[in-house]
């Protein structure tokens, strides 16, 4: 698709109205610090499905209620400048062995409505934007995604 520069904060800020009802029916709040000076280059609407992906794993992982914290951040990657999205949640965290398999394509822990693709697709948005997405957890201390994108020049 048509890639263009964009404030990252920004482009998540869009999608939020799309996950709303979603974390108000979760009893989810949102911490969210846009802290990121930098632009990034990506098409819009494919960077708002890496953040709807990321943040809707987030609330399935928090059916009881939590934080879902986003921040946005200017960080270097390999002497390269860009900018780091993290999405955190303090949901049920991810087991060391799944945590292996989260970027696999069609692999899902969702007994429904899990396509196991999410991730997997989002790896490949980001990575040919020439970008990375890492995942973190400890069970039971919920999971962190970051996406990295260099900066758009
Ligand atoms: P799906 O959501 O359809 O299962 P994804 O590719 O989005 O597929 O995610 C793959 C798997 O990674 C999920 O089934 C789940 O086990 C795990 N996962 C992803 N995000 C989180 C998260 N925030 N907390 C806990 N587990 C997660
Ligand atoms: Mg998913």
């Amino acid at each position: 698709g048509f890639v263009e520069r964009h404030a990252p904060g920004q482009a998540v800020a869009d999608c939020m109205p799309l996950v709303q009802h979603l974390l108000a029916r979760a009893a989810i709040d949102v911490k969210f610090e846009d802290e990121a000076a930098r632009m990034v280059l990506m098409n819009r609407t494919e960077l708002q499905q890496v953040a709807v992906n990321l943040i809707v794993n987030a609330i399935h992982a928090m059916p009881d209620g939590g934080t879902l914290a986003i921040r946005t951040s200017d960080q270097d990657r390999d002497g390269r400048p860009g900018v780091a999205i993290d999405i955190s949640d303090t949901g049920v965290g991810i087991d060391p062995d799944v945590l292996s398999r989260v970027f696999d394509p069609f692999f899902t822990t969702k007994r429904q409505e899990g396509t196991g693709l999410g991730l997997s697709i989002s790896q490949t948005l980001v990575t040919r934007q020439g970008g990375s997405i890492s995942a973190e957890s400890a069970p039971g201390k919920g999971a962190s995604f970051t996406v990295w994108l260099p900066e758009a020049d």
